[in-house]
């Protein structure tokens, strides 16, 4: 039985999904403008383990991850490079979709665009205006987040930590400063430069937040068993799409079962950013390890504990990957079984995805003299599962 932790509850609970068909995962995935890196690959591969783990064991999943090709962080990207805002957007996630693949990435079934989802984005904010939720402005809508008690119940966080976050967001000078308050967010901007698109609130721009609550809903319905991405999405973005979906249905039933947030990886000290430019690469890392490897390291520590890259740690993970891969390389993939060396390895995943301790106990069996049933076993969730072989 898997159990997993949950930001909102603040504690490990026993995974129960609502999902009548399929478990339903919604990951906020790249704002595509820059190559992709450690940080992102290891938040993503926390969800690919996921994934498999429910898949080996015979659920059906369904899991959705958005590209965000409309944002400001592209458009003064590309203003900046002196490029096509589309034509960035695209290169940047054909290099994103190439750097995962290396890296045996579980890809979602569907990854929905912002662009192509402008009319059910319009249609949820006007279901929020007719509930009262949003407020009409010159310079847009705006959602009155004082029609929403439980707003900040997510994050946890105090108002002057919300004010201070959202006064660093690469969006906040576009807000219209007469908003009643400076917590409420926009669903719509009216904006002149830049692409826009025409909407009952003038020609402009969706509000970022919008399209997860919108595009989570239309392509997995609601609720969601598990919602998640960065631990850096809290807030403001994950906090105000709970604002949005819940609002939206009349606030009786919860918007997401399980939030499941990734640390940081870090170099330095310092988290590792697109905007802070300190950066390793995924390709540049693939160039001297494998993706078995890279995988090995990135998985190393539990997802709720901040990484700190460190070269000496990837070094041995190169080794591990090896030594991995003379132990258990060669032979048949087996039935994944519930024999002691298994449900070491098993018992650790399902215990709120402890992909370290799972790798250190996959180690330590394989270190033994085991029968071919066992050995076969543990062949396929080093592959299957975690990747890593
Ligand atoms: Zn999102």
């Amino acid at each position: 039985m898997l159990r997993l932790y949950d930001t909102r509850r603040r504690g490990t609970f026993a995974f129960r999904p609502r999902g009548k068909r399929a478990v339903t995962i919604y990951v906020c995935g790249v704002t595509p403008y820059d190559t992709t890196h450690l940080g992102h690959a290891r938040t993503f591969l926390v969800f690919d383990v996921l994934a498999r783990l429910l898949e080996a064991g015979g659920t059906r999943v369904r899991y959705a991850q958005n590209v965000t090709d409309v944002d400001e962080s592209i458009l003064q990207r590309a203003a900046r490079d002196g490029v096509d805002w589309r034509e960035l957007g695209r290169r940047e996630e054909r290099a994103f979709l190439d750097d995962m693949r290396r890296l045996d990435w579980r890809k979602p079934d569907v990854m929905p665009h912002a662009t192509r989802e402008l009319a059910a984005m319009i249609r949820l904010a006007e279901r929020l205006r007719r509930r009262g939720h949003a407020y009409e402005l010159p310079g847009g809508l705006y959602y009155d987040v004082s029609t929403f008690p439980r707003f900040g119940e997510l994050s946890r966080y105090s108002v002057a930590k919300m004010r201070r976050i959202l006064a660093s967001q690469d969006d906040a000078r576009l807000d219209d400063p007469r908003r009643r308050s400076p917590l409420d967010f926009a669903l719509w901007r009216r904006v002149s430069d830049g692409p826009t698109w025409p909407s009952r609130y003038g020609r402009g721009r969706p509000g970022w937040h919008l399209e997860c609550s919108a595009m989570s809903e239309r392509h997995l319905g609601y609720p969601v068993d598990v919602h998640g991405g960065g631990s850096d999405l809290l807030y403001p973005h994950h906090e105000c799409e709970v604002a949005q979906s819940e609002g939206a249905h009349g606030g009786r039933e919860r918007f997401v079962r399980h939030w499941v947030h990734i640390a940081p990886v870090r170099l330095n000290a310092a988290k590792m950013s697109k905007s802070d430019g300190n950066m390793i690469f995924v390709r540049e890392a693939l160039k001297k390890n494998s993706p078995q490897a890279l995988r090995l390291y990135l998985l190393d520590i539990h997802y709720r504990r901040p990484f700190d890259h460190d070269e000496e740690r990837l070094a041995r993970a190169r080794d591990r990957a090896a030594a991995l891969d003379d132990a258990l390389g060669r032979g048949r993939l087996g039935p994944i079984e519930r024999d002691r060396a298994s449900a070491a390895v098993l018992g650790a995943l399902e215990d709120d995805l402890h992909t370290d301790r799972a790798i250190r106990e996959l180690e330590r069996q394989a270190r033994r003299k085991l029968e071919p049933g066992p050995v076969a076993s543990l062949r396929t969730i080093a592959r299957r599962v975690l990747g890593i072989l």
